[in-house]
């Protein structure tokens, strides 16, 4: 049984990762090796670096998420479910392996099929027209909060596409994700 399982490993889950992780929360990214920063050796916009590639960040943010003790499979998710609310849940591959987890992050942009099992709790909410943006993406509330014990982040949560949004959110999802399994307000920070 782990903690946290992510699904999605792009730089949205990966921040997620890092911070429920570090946390020192069981923390498992199930991922199916497709994050979008990797079609680019020229991300822009973000703060520290006019551009980097996006297999660095991707990288480094796997690298991360080992030395905080996370795991991460390759894997494509088939289906989440639980029996009751508010868990634990199950979590499928399309081998048919399985993963159980306390709570579970979707990270994996607009990809929601296997979500369908929760489709009685779950809103899903149209992205606007423009380029780029992605059709659809999972309702939540101020904490990324999308039902009970599970959290959605980056392009899963909002049209707005840049990779700071994307790892901004990430962390949002994970930060109240241990706020709320704790039950008080978590900073990871350096006293
Ligand atoms: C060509 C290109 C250039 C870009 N340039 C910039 C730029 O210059 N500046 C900028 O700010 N942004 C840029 N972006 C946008 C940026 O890449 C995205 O906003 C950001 O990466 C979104 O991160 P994410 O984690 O939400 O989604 P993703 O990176 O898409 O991560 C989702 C992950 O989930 C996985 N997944 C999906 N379904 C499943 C499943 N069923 N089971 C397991 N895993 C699953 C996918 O394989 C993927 O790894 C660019 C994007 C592209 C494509």
């Amino acid at each position: 049984m782990r903690e946290v399982l992510v699904v999605g490993g792009g730089v949205a889950g990966l921040q997620a990762a890092v911070i429920t992780a570090k946390a020192g929360m069981d923390t498992l990214v199930l991922d199916e090796g497709e994050p979008l920063v990797c079609s680019t050796d020229k991300i822009q916009n973000l703060v520290t670096r006019e551009r980097i590639a996006g297999d660095e960040i991707v990288d480094t943010g796997r690298e991360r998420v080992r030395s905080f003790g996370g795991e991460i499979e390759d894997t494509t998710v088939a289906g989440v479910s639980r029996d009751d609310d508010p868990g634990p849940f199950t979590v499928t591959g399309d081998a048919g392996e399985t993963y159980t987890g306390e709570t579970v992050v979707v990270a994996a942009a607009d990809e929601f099929g296997f979500l369908s099992p929760l489709r009685d709790e779950i809103e899903f909410t149209d992205g606007p027209e423009g380029a780029f943006t992605t059709e659809r993406h999972l309702v939540t509330d101020e904490a990324n909060r999308a039902t009970t014990n599970v959290y959605a982040a980056g392009l899963a949560n909002t049209w707005e596409y840049q990779t700071s949004v994307a790892i901004g959110d990430g962390a949002k999802a994970a930060v109240n994700l241990v706020s709320d399994r704790r039950d008080e307000a978590y900073i990871d920070h350096d006293w």
